[in-house]
């Protein structure tokens, strides 16, 4: 990459008479022109990353960041009369739902900045997440038609190198839109479009349609094969053009890594390409897939695991699911052979009953199968995947998630990372590990640093109130969460426990309290009612602390709509305290929780997922940890009882009244419906997630935190600890243990 010519590309750009979007076209396309450098040798060990989601967010700033023309951009503009900020209104690429999606962003971002060869697939899905906004404190979906306004100057169309996908009714073009990735290198993410006819075109019109239909199932199925068939049928044919069916050496070049299961019909693919098209036995195709293939699991809830009717991949991809048939006679073969229990074998089994196993086809065909924190990867080998692991242990491992410094520091927080440069040089830029070497003790880097979390907080604020209209408390505690709505993440067990604070002190029984904002920003799935219902709960909450003037200079409560990748680089470097309070054993890593962590927020949480690395790298005393654990669980199922709960318990009664003693409004049930959730047999148990059982405890921990903020300066120490022992949780960490132990691929440079 040339930055001199760069710049000298943006210096001789006009802004007269321009259009805002005119001129961001423009300045893209400067960019653009600086990735013929991606190093395309096909005789480079390359790893491929099969994603169904990539959740990007906004492209510009982090592009320009990565060329190394950001600030002397804002500069070159700002002599012009044209301020960059103006495009801070460009949507967010949102082709994803949540973590799972950050994670392929931030993967290719590290891979990127590192040097390694890292492809992405997936699909160019016309509308990306739904945008949300809220009408009397309930949720409304729009269409996020996120080409609308801006375009999107970032992708190349290859028409030249489109690929036909065949179903059993139609066949598909799947052409290619190139999308660079800027770092040390040039790396490539390829989303896919589907294109021939009008139903062909919907394969690539949203992202994750309601499969809660047989329809919407089958076009679940499509979109999974559609954009895994075209990535191998591409990789496939360009391999034995250059080396023609000497297909033993294919690993040596390509590793495949599956985020998660949505893309394991490319192993189907892979196999039948092999065997149908290529006249291999099925034995050394399979052995072929085995040394190519590596996969991560990123979830145990049982409603999220993968599992086909068999019916339906029959119905629109026969071969697909002949191979598939044979893959479970062909294991199932090796497994007897190798005196495999028959309990085991049927754990392990590709079809189980009626439907085809995505997760186990995934472990059987893969060479490395990751877990994604420590204690996840625990409970992937003691439970989901106890029997593989018996069988086959040298395939497990964990790779704790990361998330990218530069998106999540560098970008997002100018200020702290000035703080950095200015005490420890740049060093820290490329190696996060360097950030130990500030001093935690100094009286005035502490007073520096709290200087600046102010600063971040009074940006959010006013940023806040620009979006919501609501004014935040300006001195008060800035508790955050900022994640998907889920039953498990317990966003109403943080619902309850502002209900415990809020009766508190309207009897006046905390009287040292510290003001606190609580922030949260949250979509819910458009078919998940209950989810839906706590965002309403929530807003109803809101609406009656935020009107209730005996609290509201000392509590406040504020919703944000459309909580997406641009809004969580305000809200993560203005929080105090970064709540992360999954029902243990349920949030598999997070990766919210290493982003608050970078800047400099406290974890107030459970004992799950990445927060007790986060824990341990940070320190307890710097960290509020409440809550069972992971190893207490089962335990506690056999004996809790809700209603005995709420009966010995009248604070506790009081707040879970409110869902029905009409506190609120509920016309429409939903309160009563959260209500009977916890009372009621919903999935195996009665509060299922305990949000009961941990709620008397979260309130302490929120209390004790509170009772520390007034030491402001012991306050920002644990704040910074966190910051500067943050290093383990960057994705540049992660990437290298894949790059080593998962890919074994080597840098370009
Ligand atoms: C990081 C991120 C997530 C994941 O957050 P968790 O707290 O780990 O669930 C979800 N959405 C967005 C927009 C993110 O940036």
């Amino acid at each position: 990459m040339n930055r001199e010519s760069l710049s000298e590309k943006l210096r001789a750009i006009s802004v007269a008479g321009k259009s805002a979007q005119e001129l961001y076209t423009e300045i893209s396309e400067a960019c653009m022109s600086e990735c013929g450098c991606a190093v395309r040798k096909l005789s480079e060990r390359r790893a491929y990353y099969f994603s169904i989601e990539y959740l990007m967010g906004r492209m510009f700033y982090n592009n320009l960041m990565a060329l190394g023309v950001l600030n002397e951009a804002r500069k070159i503009f700002a002599e012009k009369g044209f301020d960059l900020n103006r495009f801070e209104d460009v949507e967010d690429a949102a082709l994803g739902n949540g973590g799972l999606g950050r994670l392929a962003a931030c993967y290719l971002d590290s891979a990127t900045a590192l040097g390694y060869p890292l492809c992405g697939f997936g699909i160019r899905y016309r509308y990306g997440l739904f945008r949300q906004r809220f009408e009397n404190g309930r949720q409304i979906e729009e269409a996020d038609d996120w080409l609308k306004t801006w375009g999107d100057p970032w992708s190349v169309r290859r028409a030249d190198e489109a690929i036909g996908v065949t179903f059993a009714d139609m066949v598909v073009t799947a052409v290619p839109y190139d999308m660079p990735i800027f770092g040390k290198t040039v790396n490539t993410l390829r989303l896919f479009q589907a294109e021939g006819s009008p139903e062909a075109e919907k394969i690539s019109e949203y992202l994750y349609p309601a499969d809660d239909t047989e329809e919407g199932k089958l076009l679940r199925i499509r979109q999974e094969y559609f954009f895994s068939a075209a990535a191998v049928g591409q990789l496939v044919q360009r391999y034995v053009r250059k080396n023609g069916r000497q297909f033993e050496r294919f690993p040596d070049f390509h590793v495949f890594q599956l985020n998660d299961t949505h893309a394991v019909f490319a192993v189907a693919e892979f196999l039948r390409l092999l065997t149908n098209v290529y006249g291999l036995t099925f034995a050394r195709a399979v052995g072929i897939a085995q040394r190519t293939f590596r996969y991560t699991n990123h979830t145990i809830l049982p409603e999220a695991l993968e599992s086909w009717d068999m019916r339906l991949v029959e119905r629109i991809l026969p071969e697909i699911a002949q191979v598939l048939k044979g893959l479970h006679l062909y294991s199932k073969r090796k497994w007897e052979r190798g005196g495999c229990p028959a309990d085991e074998m049927r754990q392990m089994a590709v079809i189980r009953g009626k439907y085809f196993s995505m997760a186990n086809v995934a472990v059987y065909i893969s060479e490395k199968v990751n877990g994604v924190a420590a204690i996840h990867t625990k409970i992937l080998e003691e439970q989901l995947f106890g029997a593989a692991y018996r069988q086959m242990p040298e395939k497990f491992l964990n790779v704790t998630n990361g998330v990218t410094p530069r998106r999540w520091l560098m970008l997002c927080n100018e200020e702290l990372s000035a703080f950095y440069d200015k005490r420890l040089g740049y060093g820290w830029r490329t190696d996060l590990r360097a950030l130990r070497g500030l001093n935690c003790d100094d009286a005035d880097d502490l007073a520096a640093f709290a200087e600046i979390k102010r600063q971040k907080k009074a940006q959010l604020a006013a940023y806040i109130l620009s979006r919501e209209g609501v004014a935040l408390l300006p001195d008060a505690v800035y508790v955050a969460q900022v994640k998907r709505l889920h039953e498990y993440k317990r966003q109403l067990m943080t619902a309850f426990a502002i209900l415990y604070l809020y009766f508190d002190l309207k009897e006046g029984k905390l009287p040292d309290f510290t003001p606190t904002v609580f922030i949260f920003g949250a979509k819910a799935a458009g078919g998940y009612r209950r989810a839906k219902a706590v965002i309403k709960f929530i807003n109803d909450i809101a609406c009656l602390v935020n009107g209730d003037e005996e609290v509201n200079t000392r509590l406040q409560v504020v919703f944000v709509q459309n909580y997406d990748v641009s809004y969580a680089e305000k809200i993560i470097p203005g929080t105090d305290v970064s709540l992360q309070v999954s029902t243990a054993g349920f949030e598999a890593s997070g990766t919210g929780n290493m982003k608050f962590m970078m800047n400099g927020a406290v974890t107030l949480g459970t004992m799950d997922g990445a927060n007790i690395e986060i824990v341990e790298a940070s320190g307890g005393r710097n960290n509020y940890i409440f809550g069972a654990r992971v190893g207490e669980i089962e335990e506690i199922k056999k004996y809790y009882d809700p209603h005995e709960a709420v009966a010995r318990n009248l604070k506790l009664k009081r707040v879970v009244d409110t869902l029905t003693d009409g506190t609120f409004q509920d016309e429409g049930g939903e309160l009563k419906e959260i209500y009977s959730s916890l009372f009621e047999q919903t999935y195996n148990s009665p509060d299922h997630y305990l949000v009961l059982y941990d709620l008397p405890k979260y309130a302490e921990a929120l209390l004790r935190a509170n009772a520390d903020y007034r030491d402001q300066t012991v306050f920002a120490q644990k704040q910074l600890l966190n910051a500067t022992r943050s290093a383990f949780f960057s994705s540049d960490r992660a990437i290298e243990e894949y790059a080593k132990k998962i890919w074994k691929i080597e840098k370009l440079l």
